[in-house]
């Protein structure tokens, strides 16, 4: 077989099965509304939980930032490209997330590698949800500790694997806070108490709660009352902050730690400053502007709502991820195209991103969606949905 004709059948069987997917790109800002195609549509496909990636504060704070620190760092973090407004916006990170150190990696997927990665070895055992992100699952293979699955929130699942491994040196129970397919939240109270009882440490995901959850969108261990009872808090500063980024809000130790043996901290150049400072700024806006935390939750109730009366089946979300669930993965594409007619973009996830039969629209409202435009969308779901048989 000639180069690479062999992935090229692989891309063929796709086309022929229809799961081969082109890249959209918007010719607008992010926002509540975009342009594709040369159209405005409504959009629900973005993880831009609170509009952030537009906030004034953090613009203003980015072009600052390049004026006076220029475009990039030239090193990384361990070598030359350690900036000073990097270690101040880790203290605030901390500060904000009640722990004693912050760590910025520079996505939140080689957040999870890097912590999965350095911290354990082959006399150790992660136990992992079964639909935790992709990242923490890369972040395990690239380990040599023993793994263990357990069924998605079940505690029954997890106890039995946590009384299995007693014989490991650590074991690590790792965990989405918010799972990114249905949008519900992670049972913590109960891992914590599991957790606990058989002296196993805490790993969770916020990717999806960070800005979202708890006081001023602390996360899922704030939003529950566990400050101080989950070892290591992983996040992404890239969809509710708005930027780009991921962190690690832990102790001293596990920082000190991370920044030796974390390879994507050790071997990958450092954030740009205006990275850094529209994260920082985010931080600022998430303290002094709780409102628009609450105009995310009003939305989503909004939205919900509308959902669930026409009919649609929504799953077990409990928060801004709003599944619409269909099962066929031709009839969801379909009916995402027709929801694009009619002026509203809202991608279809499809096998093998969910398994086979459990295809969705996934929509995700934003603080900044108005309620008219909420109210459009909900119309344009109303008809595409009576068109294709969905409700
Ligand atoms: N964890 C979860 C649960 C996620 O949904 C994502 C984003 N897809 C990530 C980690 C990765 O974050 P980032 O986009 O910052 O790399």
């Amino acid at each position: 077989m000639k180069g690479f004709d062999y992935l090229q059948e692989q891309l063929d069987q796709m086309k022929d099965e229809g799961t081969f997917r082109e890249l959209i790109p918007l010719e607008s800002a992010q926002g509540s509304r975009v342009q594709i195609k040369g159209k405005e549509v409504i959009q629900l496909s973005s993880n831009n939980y609170l509009g952030l990636t537009s906030h004034p504060k953090l613009k203003l704070a980015a072009e600052q930032a390049i004026k006076e620190f220029g475009v990039g760092t030239g090193s990384v973090r361990t070598i030359a490209g350690t900036l000073k407004m990097h270690e101040e916006f880790e203290q605030k990170l901390a500060k904000f997330k009640h722990t004693e150190a912050a760590l910025v990696f520079q996505s939140g997927f080689t957040t999870n590698q890097g912590v999965l990665s350095s911290i354990l070895t082959d006399q150790d055992v992660v136990i992992s949800d079964e639909l935790n992100h992709a990242s923490i699952i890369d972040g395990i293979r690239l380990t040599k500790a023993a793994r263990k699955v357990y069924k998605h929130v079940n505690m029954e699942s997890l106890e039995q694997a946590l009384k299995e491994t007693q014989n490991y040196r650590k074991r690590i129970v790792v965990t989405d806070g918010v799972f990114s397919m249905d949008g519900n939240i992670a049972p913590l109270p109960d891992i914590v108490m599991l957790s606990e009882k058989y002296d196993a440490l805490i790993m969770v995901d916020d990717a999806h709660a960070s800005g979202v959850l708890g006081n001023n969108g602390r996360g899922t261990v704030n939003h529950f009352g566990l400050d101080g009872r989950v070892h290591i808090q992983v996040g992404t500063l890239s969809k509710a902050v708005g930027v780009l980024g991921g962190y690690v809000a832990s102790t001293q130790t596990l920082k000190d730690y991370l920044i030796h043996k974390g390879r994507p901290f050790l071997f990958s150049t450092s954030h740009p400053p205006a990275v850094t400072a529209a994260c920082e700024a985010a931080v600022d806006v998430l303290l002094e502007e709780p409102s628009l935390i609450e105009t995310l939750w009003e939305n989503t109730k909004f939205f919900k709502d509308g959902l669930t009366k026409m009919g649609f089946d929504t799953g077990i979300s409990e928060t801004p991820i709003t599944p619409i669930l269909i099962g066929d993965d031709a009839k969801t594409l379909q009916f995402s195209d027709l929801l694009f007619d009619y002026g509203v973009f809202a991608q279809g996830i499809v096998f093998p991103t969910v398994p086979k039969g459990k295809a969705r629209i996934r929509t995700i409202v934003t603080a900044e969606h108005t309620k008219e435009e909420l109210a459009e969308a909900l119309n344009a779901m109303e008809r595409a949905g009576k068109e294709l048989n969905i409700i």
